[in-house]
């Protein structure tokens, strides 16, 4: 459970098994459901139907067959066998992978590897002690209520300052501590069974357990009332605090600020964003009047929860149950193989990236989804410079903003360097600590320079993309540059309706509700006129209401004001795809391949990439965590919008794939 920074990342899509390289695969639609009812079941239907989620996923579909697909050529990758000439990233990669499968060993440890943490905070006596020992912390990033991090400075996005981040929560968000329906209360209940069990297993006696797990919920719901909702957490202004020192010290005067910059080598003169005082404030008061029993407790607690995935198998166990079944629906452990290829990703990613696109990534995929971002910038100008609701000026900046997007495509044109980290195949905990240590220095290490945009977020092997707001860039890694979302032979109908639609959702990120308040240079910086600003706010609040009017089932709703950004990434990235190939046609009618016309191809492959079969729980946390919406709607809401779609299957008003007209979303 470890720390992963939170980016304007596109979410999972789906993948079907390919059908052949130039063709749409029949058996994977649903020909009983009409097309202008149900795009999503008719494009779908038929895989949805032949591939039930395996009982170790809370999701199965097109991204999840992409992605373990990609797993296993990872694990090929790791359990290579040691030859003449073996490289140091590919021995590191396979020493860390042969810690983490060695079950034995990490069986026969037991909680041991948390005990010199226990032990230290066990011997706390006081505040002093107290702080000394969240200070010690920090150099492991996940445990400690605030944590420092890098990050971009907002108003000056080519350097690096220092972040101070709000942790601390162990449920998935901040309302899980505060809704009061029968789901919600479930979880606190299952919370409170996990922490008691964890506990327990760290030698707590069951009745003690119980009680010390009521205490951890009833501090961390103290904590969660000042943290900002994950809808207000959006709005870059909200989570940007520029201060000095001094001025922290000042709102949060019980920690000792100085002491922790200095261990983890941090300048105290560079500027420090803290991103949601209110909550640093709160912390402070929980250091000045909790009990300092209460807070010996919950460390106790943060330790065990953020390890437990890595400890012995009655951890495992207890871990798996809360997280990935109670909250996720999958009802089996993943094998044990696919857990530590993951790991290995996490903790030593570029090295794995490398090699792995060495083996699969070919060099002519770069240079063809080059041309094809290429193609949508250009057709995204054109699209700017026609829309007449801009006034000149507006216009003219959003211009100056797409002709600066940085696009970096299938992997890093450097890879991090990780001789510091120290693998010992046969002692998996200490290989880890050594991994998560060094990734923080890296991380810390960044602060005061120049922003660094070579360095990437994601790892090679991952299919995902993003945009990131304050370098105005566009990243596409080599996991998802492949079938059924780019396929070098395939027509150009499904290529610009997959990754097409891709590219043109991460640009259309630079332009969202949030990501339109970012200038061509990274800054938050009005570039809008005040008029043009709130014609664009009713074509932002549009989408809004088409997600918050929607029944996702099981009497499930998305949030409009958290999907937002997300779903305007979805339209006006499809829209521009769909011009963009059109511009790639030229003016010549494509022909009709497998019965299905250009058009028709094209929304097909579209809706392909969200294929996907998903539990009641795991929809049920995606709506309330993560601002994509489910794929379903990604297809189903963002094609009623477009004319073009409904001219493609001769939809008429009234069939449930066309909104109103006076009620459609466009965006450009
Ligand atoms: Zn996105």
């Amino acid at each position: 459970m470890r720390h992963v920074p939170v980016l304007l990342l596109l979410a999972a899509l789906c993948l079907a098994q390919s059908g052949g390289h130039d063709g749409i695969d029949r058996s994977n639609l649903d020909s009983s459901c009409k097309p202008c009812d149900d795009f999503w079941r008719y494009a779908n239907g038929g895989w949805v139907d032949k591939n039930p989620i395996p009982a170790a996923f809370p999701v199965w579909g097109t991204f999840t067959v992409l992605a373990e697909g990609n797993r296993e050529r990872l694990k090929s990758i790791v359990e290579k066998p040691k030859a003449k000439g073996t490289s140091a990233e590919q021995q590191k990669v396979s020493d860390f992978y042969a810690s983490c499968v060695n079950t034995a060993a990490i069986d026969g440890a037991g909680a041991k590897p948390l005990q010199p943490w226990l032990d230290k905070i066990g011997a706390i006596k006081d505040r002093r002690e107290l702080v000394a020992m969240l200070v010690s912390l920090e150099p492991q990033g996940g445990i400690t209520p605030t944590h420092i991090d890098s990050t971009a400075d907002l108003d000056h996005a080519d350097r690096v300052i220092t972040a101070v981040a709000a942790g601390g929560l162990s449920l998935p968000d901040r309302d899980y501590y505060f809704r009061d329906d029968e789901s919600s209360k479930k979880i606190r209940d299952e919370f409170l069974k996990f922490g008691t069990r964890l506990l327990t297993l760290l030698g707590d006696p069951a009745d003690n357990a119980a009680s010390e797990a009521k205490t951890v919920l009833d501090f961390e719901t103290a904590l969660a009332k000042s943290r900002l909702t994950n809808v207000e957490l959006r709005d870059p202004r909200n989570r940007f605090h520029k201060m000095d020192l001094a001025k922290l010290e000042q709102i949060a005067p019980a920690y000792d600020w100085k002491g922790a910059l200095k261990l983890l080598n941090v300048s105290e003169s560079v500027a420090i964003n803290v991103v949601q005082p209110e909550f640093v404030k709160a912390v402070n008061a929980q250091l000045e009047q909790a009990p300092v029993e209460t807070w010996k407790t919950w460390l106790r607690w943060r330790i065990v929860n953020e390890y437990a995935d890595d400890l012995s198998k009655p951890f495992y166990d207890e871990w798996f149950h809360f997280r990935r079944n109670v909250l996720n629906g999958a009802t089996q452990p993943l094998p044990r193989w696919n857990v530590c290829v993951s790991t290995t990703d996490r903790m030593l990613g570029e090295d794995l990236g490398r090699l792995y696109v060495e083996k699969h990534f070919p060099p002519e995929a770069q240079r063809r989804i080059k041309e094809l971002v290429e193609n949508l910038r250009a057709t995204l100008k054109d699209q700017l410079e026609h829309a007449d609701w801009l006034e000149p000026q507006t216009r003219a900046n959003a211009i100056k903003k797409l002709q600066s997007f940085d696009p970096h495509i299938g992997f890093p044109e450097k890879w991090h360097d990780y001789s510091r980290i120290r693998v010992n195949r046969n002692d998996y905990f200490a290989s880890l600590e050594s991994a998560v240590v060094e990734n923080r220095r890296v991380d810390l290490a960044r602060i005061g320079k120049p922003v660094d945009r070579t360095e990437w977020s994601m790892t090679t092997p991952t299919v995902n993309a993003y945009y990131t707001s304050t370098r105005n860039s566009i990243t596409f890694p080599a996991g998802i540059l492949q079938p059924p979302f780019f396929d070098k032979d395939a027509d150009d109908a499904l290529n610009y309706g997959a990754i097409g639609a891709v590219i043109g959702h991460e640009m259309g990120h630079g332009f969202d509700d949030q990501g339109s308040k970012f200038d061509a240079s990274g800054n938050l910086s009005n570039w809008w006129t005040d008029q043009d600003r709130a014609k664009f706010e009713v074509r932002a609040g549009c989408v809004t209401s088409q997600f918050d009017s929607i029944d996702a089932g099981n009497g499930l709703r998305h949030k409009g004001k958290l999907v937002t950004g997300e779903a305007m990434g979805d339209l006006g990235g499809l829209t521009l795809a769909y011009k963009a190939y059109h511009r790639a046609l030229n003016g010549k009618e494509p022909p009709v391949i497998d019965g299905f016309t250009g058009d028709q191809r094209f929304f097909l492959a579209f809706a392909r990439v969200w294929a996907n079969n998903q539990t009641v729980e795991s929809a049920r946390l995606r709506l309330n965590t993560d601002p994509h919406p489910l794929p379903k709607f990604r297809t189903n809401a963002t094609l009623q919008n477009m004319p073009e779609f409904q001219r493609a299957f001769s939809c008429k008003l009234g069939d449930s794939m066309v909104r109103p007209p006076d009620q459609q979303c466009h965006l450009w």
